[in-house]
C-alpha cells in the first residue's frame, strides 16, 4: 500500500493539517488544507493568471487538450494536476487506457466520473444510477491498482446511500481521496451533510483525502475545513463569473450592484471598473473569473494561517455569521453531534486567546471537554472546611487580576485559608475550582462582560456549579461573594441542592472595602462550623497554594487518584528563570517527577514521575509493538493498544506490549478516534523514553 496523505496536526472540530505525497524520496510533498485551482484555455493563456498562480500547488481541468504531455511538463511540473473528466464514464476509461502511464508519471491524479444530472426521479432510480456507477468504477479499480484515484460520492440528497459506496471504497486501497460532489448543493439540508461526514470518520480509514467539489463558494471554506476536508474544489466560481457575479466573501454580487470595488487585485486595479456595467462581455467574464479565483487564494491563505496560529475555532464562528445554514451546522454538530466528535479536538492550545463571541461560542467542542473533565476527575480536598464562591476576572489565570488579589488579601487573613476551596463562577466554561485556573481554556479564554447573563449561559454555570457543590459534604457552609448576573447563578443552583448559602454584602463594588469587610465577616463567622477529618501526612502537602493545583491538574489530565500516586511523597517547586515552567521534585527522593508548562496549562511527567503511576492501564496510555522505541515520532502500525479517551495534545504513558513497563512518555498527534479508524500515520511525538 503506498502512503498518499500524512496529517501533521489536528485543529478543533475535524479540521486537520496534513500532506499529500507526490513523492516521499524527492520529499515533494502538497499542503493541505488546500484548493484546486481550475485550469482551461482562457485561463492559461492569460499572463496574469499564470502570474498569480505560478507557484500553486494543485489544480484541476476537465480539459482533455490540457493533458498534453508538454504542456503539463512543461507549465506544471511542481503542481498536481486533477483530470476531472467531463462527459460519459466509457470516454473516461478510453481517457485512461490512453495516458495511464503519464498520469502516473506526472502527478495527474483522475477523478473516476460519476457524470449524471443531481436532480434524481425517485430514490429507486438514484440507487440505480449508483449501483451503475459502483459496478464500472470496481472495473477501473481493479484494473488500474497502481494509479490512485479519487472517487466521487453523489448521495442525491439521500445520506443512508452513502452506504452504498462504503464496501467499495474499504475494499480498493487506490483510492485515496473522496469527492463529495454534491453534498454541498443544499446547504438547507444540513444534517444530511453533517451525518454523511460523520459517517464518512466512523466507517473509513481517516487517511482518505476528503474533497469537497459541486457548489462550493469562497464563504464555505472555513466551515469545510472545520468539516475535515482537505481539498476544497474551487471549480463553481467559473460558473458563477459566467454568470457575471463578482466574489466579496460575504456575497457574490451581480456587477450591476457594484459601486464600490472592495479589492485592489490586478483585475480590479485594471480594466475591470471600465467595463462592469456592460453586458455579455467575455472580457468582463474573463476578468471576474480572475478577481474571483484570487478572492478565493487570499481567503484560502487566511483560512491556512489561522488554522496552523490562530484559535481556528473563532474563525469559523465569525465567518457563520455569513450565512444562517452555517450557523445551524456549527450549533447542529456542538449539540446533536459532540459525542461523535469529542475526541477529534485538541485539548490544549498554546499562547492563543479564545475569543467567546457570544452563543455560538458557548458548547465549542474544548470548552465542553473541559466542562466533562473537570466534573469526573476533580475530587474535594478531604480539609475543606468552607467554600467560597467567587466572580471571574477578565485578566486570566485569575490570581493575577487585580480583584482576585484583593480577595485573596481578605481570604488569606485566616491561617487555615488552605482549607477553603474558591470556586470561580464564569461564563460560558461554567464554575472552576481555583485549583483548575492555569489549564487550558481557563487560562485564555476571553468574553465581554457586562453584566448580562442570557438564560443560556446561567444554565450552564449553574449547572457545572450544582455538580462540583454535590461532590462535598452538606454541612460546609457556602459563601458567595457576587454580584448581578453571578448571584443569579448561585440562586438556580440554590434551588437544586439543599445547603447553606451566605452572602456577603456588596456596597458600591466588589472590591471595595465595605464589600470585602463584609466577606471577611462571613469567613470568620462560618470558616470553623465545619470541621474536617484531617489527614495529617495530607495536609502538609497541600499548604501551597501551587501545591494544590498540582496535585488537582495530575487528576485532570491522568485520572482520578494519580496525584496521589505520583506525589506519594509530597512534592518540592522551583520554578524556572524564565518563568515558563514550574520543575515538580519529589522531596524524599529528589527525583524530578515532572514540569508544569504554563503555555499550555499541563504537567509534562518525567520517566520518574510517570513511572508511579502503576496499574498504567488506569491512566492514558499507548502500547507499543515492541521493548524500545526509537525515534521521536509513534506511527500508526507501532500500536497495539491504546486507551479510548485519548485526545490531541494530550500527554501519554508508551507502554511495552507486556503492559507491565513504561518505556516512554508521549504527547498526541491524534486522538483515539483516528487510532481506531486509521492503519498508518503519525500517532505522538516521543519527548523522553528508556
Ligand atoms: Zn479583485
Amino acid at each position: 500500500m503506498t502512503i498518499f496523505f500524512e496529517l501533521l496536526e489536528k485543529k478543533i472540530g475535524l479540521a486537520r493539517i496534513g500532506r499529500i505525497i507526490l513523492s516521499k524520496k524527492n520529499k515533494d510533498f502538497i499542503h493541505t488544507p488546500n484548493f484546486l485551482v481550475p485550469i482551461n484555455q482562457n485561463l492559461t493563456k492569460n499572463a496574469n493568471f499564470n502570474e498569480e498562480f505560478e507557484s500553486h500547488r494543485i489544480f484541476i481541468t476537465s480539459k482533455k487538450k490540457l493533458l498534453s504531455e508538454n504542456f503539463i511538463r512543461v507549465k506544471f511540473k511542481n503542481s498536481a494536476v486533477i483530470y476531472s473528466h467531463k462527459g460519459l464514464i466509457t470516454g473516461f476509461i478510453e481517457v485512461l487506457d490512453r495516458k495511464k502511464s503519464f498520469f502516473f508519471e506526472n502527478n495527474v491524479i483522475p477523478v473516476i466520473p460519476f457524470n449524471v444530472p443531481n436532480i434524481s426521479i425517485s430514490k429507486e432510480f438514484s440507487i440505480n444510477q449508483i449501483n451503475c456507477y459502483l459496478n464500472i468504477a470496481e472495473e477501473i479499480l481493479k484494473k488500474n491498482q497502481n494509479i490512485n484515484f479519487i472517487f466521487t460520492i453523489k448521495i442525491f440528497n439521500h445520506p443512508e446511500l452513502f452506504d452504498l459506496y462504503i464496501a467499495i471504497v474499504k475494499k480498493y486501497e487506490n483510492i485515496k481521496v473522496l469527492n463529495f460532489s454534491d453534498l454541498f448543493d443544499n446547504l438547507k439540508n444540513f444534517r444530511n451533510i453533517i451525518k454523511v461526514i460523520i459517517k464518512a470518520k466512523l466507517e473509513l480509514d481517516n487517511n482518505i483525502v476528503l474533497m469537497a467539489s459541486g457548489r462550493i463558494i469562497t464563504k464555505l471554506y472555513p466551515m469545510l475545513i472545520y468539516l475535515g476536508f482537505d481539498l476544497i474544489d474551487s471549480s463553481y466560481i467559473l460558473y458563477k463569473s459566467s454568470e457575471g457575479f463578482y466574489d466579496t466573501i460575504e456575497y457574490l454580487l451581480p456587477t450591476y450592484k457594484i459601486n464600490f470595488l472592495p479589492c485592489s487585485c490586478v483585475v480590479c486595479r485594471g480594466e475591470l471598473k471600465n467595463i462592469l456595467k456592460d453586458k455579455y462581455s467575455t472580457e468582463k467574464i474573463n476578468l471576474l473569473c480572475l478577481h474571483n479565483l484570487i478572492t478565493a487564494k487570499n481567503y484560502a491563505n487566511k483560512i491556512n494561517q489561522y488554522l496552523k496560529y490562530e484559535d481556528f475555532r473563532d474563525f469559523v464562528e465569525k465567518s457563520s455569521l455569513n450565512d444562517a445554514k452555517l450557523i445551524s451546522i456549527l450549533k447542529i454538530l456542538d449539540k446533536e453531534f459532540y459525542f461523535s466528535l469529542k475526541n477529534e479536538t485538541p485539548i490544549t492550545q498554546e499562547n492563543k486567546t479564545i475569543n467567546c463571541l457570544g452563543a455560538l461560542s458557548y458548547f465549542r467542542p474544548d470548552f465542553q471537554i473541559f466542562r466533562e473533565m473537570v466534573i469526573d476527575t476533580f475530587t474535594p480536598e478531604p480539609e475543606t472546611q468552607l467554600i467560597i464562591i467567587l466572580p471571574c476576572s477578565s485578566k486570566k489565570p485569575y490570581s493575577d487580576s487585580k480583584s482576585h488579589k484583593k480577595f485573596a488579601t481578605a481570604i488569606r487573613k485566616y491561617p487555615d485559608f488552605p482549607n477553603f476551596q474558591e470556586i470561580i463562577i464564569t461564563s460560558p466554561l461554567g464554575a472552576i475550582p481555583r485549583q483548575l485556573e492555569n489549564v487550558y481554556p481557563v487560562n485564555s479564554y476571553d468574553i465581554s462582560v457586562t453584566g448580562f447573563w442570557d438564560e443560556e449561559e446561567l444554565a450552564i454555570a449553574s449547572k457545572m456549579l450544582v455538580k462540583i457543590l454535590d461532590k462535598y459534604n452538606q454541612e460546609i457552609p457556602i459563601i458567595c461573594h457576587l454580584e448581578g448576573g453571578y448571584v443569579e447563578i448561585v440562586e438556580k443552583a440554590q434551588k437544586k441542592l439543599n445547603r447553606k448559602f451566605y452572602f456577603s454584602q456588596i456596597n458600591n463594588k466588589i472590591t471595595s472595602i465595605e464589600s470585602l469587610n463584609s466577606l471577611e465577616t462571613l469567613i470568620r463567622t462560618y470558616k470553623d462550623e465545619y470541621s474536617a477529618k484531617l489527614d495529617i501526612k495530607t495536609a502538609k502537602t497541600l499548604s501551597k497554594s501551587w501545591h494544590r493545583k498540582l496535585l488537582k491538574l495530575l487528576d485532570y489530565q491522568f485520572g482520578i487518584d494519580s496525584a496521589t500516586k505520583v506525589f506519594s511523597n509530597g512534592l518540592l517547586i522551583k520554578e524556572k528563570k524564565d518563568k515558563n515552567q514550574i520543575k515538580i521534585i519529589d522531596p524524599i527522593t529528589k527525583d524530578i517527577l515532572g514540569f508544569f508548562k504554563y503555555s499550555s496549562g499541563q504537567i509534562a511527567l518525567s520517566m520518574k514521575g510517570a513511572e508511579k503511576l502503576v496499574p498504567y492501564e488506569h491512566s492514558k496510555f499507548l502500547v507499543f509493538n515492541g521493548e524500545k522505541i526509537t525515534g521521536n515520532t509513534l506511527f500508526r502500525p507501532g500500536i497495539l493498544e491504546y486507551s479510548n479517551n485519548l485526545f490531541p495534545n494530550d500527554y501519554v504513558l508508551i507502554l511495552d506490549n507486556t503492559k507491565q513497563n513504561l518505556i516512554g512518555l508521549g504527547q498526541m498527534i491524534v486522538g483515539s478516534d483516528f487510532l481506531r479508524n486509521s492503519k498508518t500515520g503519525r500517532i505522538a511525538k516521543v519527548y523522553e523514553n528508556k
